[in-house]
């Protein structure tokens, strides 16, 4: 399975991190060995001084596609989470005034949290949905799906004209704006629409 993510999907964390709005989604993956198991710790690699924490609303795909039009991108998925992609900023920065891909600012190890899956069925009749990162036990980081650039079935339609999507594969939608720095010792927990799915330390 891998792990597609979206760069730049709101405009406020385009313009915390003074980006450039793109005309069409940025998209990365990241391997499967990037999840960091359940119930595990989040050790702070050594390559890098400045890992940050990015929030974002999963996806988890039901069935293979390929070249799905949005308007049946919603019969690929029925559950939702939320999850984080630890970034090494440092890294990330370097390579991208170099021009180099951003994988190993990316994709390491541990690199993906993915929260418990709930059944998007829950939230039926909702037409936005509210995320949120705490840092202990304080709120650093707000995300509402009405500020997406591109909203999830786009995404989807959009992600499958390139890569098929398969049964058990998972996207990162994007974080908003917010994201910062971890330091060891910080307690993590990461809130959809109210409810707890992932929380873990960091080492
Ligand atoms: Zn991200």
């Amino acid at each position: 399975m891998k792990l597609v993510c979206v760069g730049r999907n709101y405009a406020a964390h385009i313009e915390e991190l003074k980006n450039q709005r793109p005309d069409s989604p940025v998209l990365f993956i990241k391997p499967d060995s990037a999840i960091l198991p359940r119930e595990q710790d989040f050790y702070l690699p050594d390559f890098s001084k400045e890992i940050h924490y990015e929030l974002e609303l999963l996806v988890r795909i039901d069935k293979v596609g390929k070249h799905i039009a949005p308007e049946f991108a919603h019969t690929y998925y029925s559950q939702l989470s939320v999850g984080l992609d630890f970034t090494a900023r440092d890294l990330q920065q370097s390579l991208k005034e170099q021009g180099l891909p951003w994988e190993k600012a990316k994709g390491f190890d541990g690199s993906a949290v993915i929260g418990e899956w709930v059944p998007k069925s829950r939230f039926e009749g909702r037409d936005h949905l509210e995320f949120t990162l705490e840092r202990n036990g304080e709120t650093v980081q707000r995300g509402d799906t009405r500020h997406m650039l591109w909203k999830t079935d786009e995404l989807i339609a959009y992600i499958s004209t390139f890569f098929t999507l398969k049964k058990g594969d998972i996207i990162f939608t994007g974080t908003p704006a917010g994201v910062g720095q971890v330091m060891p010792n910080d307690y993590l927990s990461g809130k959809l629409e109210g409810m707890e799915l992932f929380s873990l330390n960091v080492k």
